[in-house]
Parts: structure tokens; C-alpha cells; sequence
């Protein structure tokens, strides 16, 4: 028997949308804590979890953005990322992702003395090693943040620039979205449209419809993290229709975060009949408790998608990937090929 969570496991997927902070195991964060000699409120995987994952009680974005504080003070060490980037190419592969982007901010692993550079090669050492040993397809974006200067910023992107192509696909803009409004940050995406590197900023996640604006016509965003508050915005949701511009959806998370009170007024199925192209992801395996899996069986049970919507989905995220010529083309062609299987393949 085939079980309806093992065929949605199996379905072949996409996740544009992982931060490699939020998506550490609590038994290598357990072991890099021994490691260094560090102190940690409990040495068991299951009594570690409550400091890593958003319980119940989670109201807003930034209390989400607490637990990645504690996990963060561990990865401080070439070491460190290279290990759990490479874990978490191996958590994708079970989940049976073809391909992934996974993000991170090059300043928050500087504590000892790494260089943004540094922190950039480790990463793409665990990536490159992971993609090699579990043939899931791994690339990397650098992320600047909301709240730090525009020189930290501006060194995270002539950073990626240095990898582009390399491993780095795309720079992004982070953090706490509300305190913090993409104009901000013009400076440093006007460098990066410069240096021809692609563009994703987190907008419409704990602010609205404006920032998702501003994120494209500012900033050069050729996609978005979340939009989820654009809705209701007729004007620049029609912006981002017709442009193309896909948004990159975490649906657990933006639940999680409050970006959306509920399944209900989930915007993401009203996006997609509207002819948006959604794209789906997991935002952070950990800290949200998911995993590529369950994101599908959630636009299965609450939002009504069928095999055949849950496929256009995950293409939809192959033609969003940062990646270009020959290497875009056979993305795209294996899922398709894989996605055909997948449909006819009787459940028996
Ligand atoms: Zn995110």
C-alpha cells in the first residue's frame, strides 16, 4: 500500500526558500556545543528542540526570529558550516528535493574572526560535498540584514559577488521586516544590480503590499520571500502577476509567524488561480518543524490542490531557480520528465 504522505515524499521537489540557520539538527547542534567546550540548557536532541523550534505560543515574526539567536552562536567556525550545510543537502535528499537554494547571512558567522569570504567557502565546501554525495543540486545566497550597517551590508555583497557563479546565485535582505522598510537598503541592491548579481528580498511577510512594491521597483527583485500581505492589494499584486515575478512561499512558517491568521485566509491558492507563479518552501526545517513533505501534504488538506496543481507548483519553482542557461534547461527538463512519472504512476 501506498500511503498518501509516502507519494507526496516522493513527489519530485524544489526549495527555493531555506535558511541553513534555521534548519540545524539539535544532535550536531549537541555535538559542535562539546566540540567547542560550549554550555547548553540540555544535552538530549528532544529537550534541546524546545530552544530551536517555535512552540504554540508563537506570535509574531519576531518572536520567530528569537530562536535563531541560539542556534547562530554555534555556527562561528569553518567547521561548523561546512557541516551543517552539508547536513542540510542530506535532509533535502530525503525529502527527495532535486534542488535547493539555501540562504544565510555571512555577518552572523564572524563572532571568531571568519571573514564574510571565509564563511562563504565553508558554506559552499558543505554544499558542493552534499550535492556530490546525495545528487541534490545545492547553491547558496548571501543575505544582507535589516538592522545592520550599510558597510556590513555592502561587504556581503561584493562577498557573493566574488562566488557568483561559483556556488552564489542570488544576494537577499532579511530581518525584522516591519522595523525596517526595504528603502532602506537601496544603496546596497543598486551595488548588487551592478555587480550582476539576481535579487530575492524577504517583503509582505510582517509588513504590506508597499514593501513588496518597493522590494521590485527599488530594489530589482526578480522574486519575493513570503508576499503573504500583499493580499487585498489589487494594484501591486497585479504588479507582481504581471511580471512574472514568483513568490517564494513558506506556508507552515508564515502560519507560524502570523503573516496569515489561518489556513483560511492563506493567500497562497487565491495567488495561483489568480495566475501568479507561487513557489513553495520550507523557510526552516528546525526552527518550523517541517520538512518539504509537509508543505505539499498542507496545500493538499488545506488548500484543496490536486496532483496535477501540486506538480505546476513544484515547476514553477525549477523556472524561479537561480540558475541560467544549460543548467536551468535540465532542471527543468528532468522534473518535467520526473513530474509525468510521478502523475501516472497508479497508487495501488
Ligand atoms: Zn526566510
Amino acid at each position: 500500500m501506498n500511503k498518501p504522505q509516502n507519494r507526496l515524499k516522493k513527489l519530485p521537489k524544489v526549495d527555493l526558500h531555506l535558511h541553513l540557520d534555521g534548519s540545524v539538527l539539535p544532535e550536531t547542534l549537541i555535538e559542535l556545543a562539546k566540540h567547542s567546550g560550549s554550555e547548553l540548557p540540555a544535552w538530549e536532541p528532544e529537550k534541546l528542540l524546545p530552544y530551536m523550534r517555535v512552540e504554540g505560543d508563537c506570535d509574531s515574526l519576531a518572536q520567530y526570529l528569537e530562536k535563531f539567536d541560539f542556534v547562530c552562536a554555534f555556527l562561528q567556525s569553518a567547521h561548523a558550516l561546512e557541516r551543517v550545510a552539508y547536513e542540510l543537502v542530506k535532509q533535502c535528499a530525503e525529502q527527495n528535493c532535486r534542488y535547493i537554494e539555501v540562504r544565510y547571512a555571512p555577518q552572523l558567522h564572524r563572532e571568531q574572526g571568519l571573514t564574510v569570504e571565509q564563511t562563504i567557502e565553508s558554506v559552499l565546501r558543505g554544499l558542493a560535498a552534499g550535492e556530490s554525495e546525495f545528487g541534490t543540486v545545492a547553491r547558496c545566497i548571501a543575505i544582507c540584514l535589516r538592522g545592520h550597517s550599510r558597510e556590513q551590508n555592502l561587504e556581503v555583497i561584493h562577498g557573493a559577488s566574488a562566488y557568483l557563479g561559483r556556488g552564489i546565485v542570488a544576494v537577499d535582505l532579511a530581518g525584522a521586516e516591519a522595523a525596517y522598510p526595504p528603502e532602506l537598503y537601496t544603496a546596497e541592491f543598486a551595488l548588487a544590480g551592478k555587480l550582476g548579481l539576481p535579487v530575492t528580498i524577504h517583503a509582505g511577510e510582517a509588513a504590506g503590499a508597499e514593501s513588496v512594491e518597493t522590494a521590485v521597483l527599488k530594489l530589482g527583485a526578480s522574486r519575493i520571500g513570503h508576499g503573504v500581505r500583499m493580499k487585498g492589494d489589487a494594484e501591486v499584486t497585479e504588479l507582481i502577476r504581471s511580471r512574472g515575478i514568483p513568490l517564494e512561499m513558506c506556508p507552515i512558517s508564515n502560519l507560524q509567524t502570523k503573516a496569515s491568521p489561518d489556513w483560511d485566509s492563506y493567500p497562497l491558492r487565491g495567488y495561483f488561480d489568480a495566475g501568479i507563479r507561487v513557489t513553495v518552501n520550507t523557510d526552516n526545517l528546525t526552527v518550523s518543524g517541517t520538512t518539504i513533505t509537509k508543505e505539499y501534504e498542507a496545500l493538499r488538506d488545506h488548500l484543496a490542490f490536486t496532483d496535477a496543481e501540486l506538480c505546476a507548483i513544484v515547476m514553477n519553482g525549477a523556472e524561479a531557480a537561480f540558475l541560467f542557461g544549460e543548467e536551468k534547461r535540465s532542471l527543468c527538463a528532468k522534473l518535467a520528465e520526473e513530474l509525468n512519472d510521478w502523475l501516472t504512476e497508479t497508487v495501488s
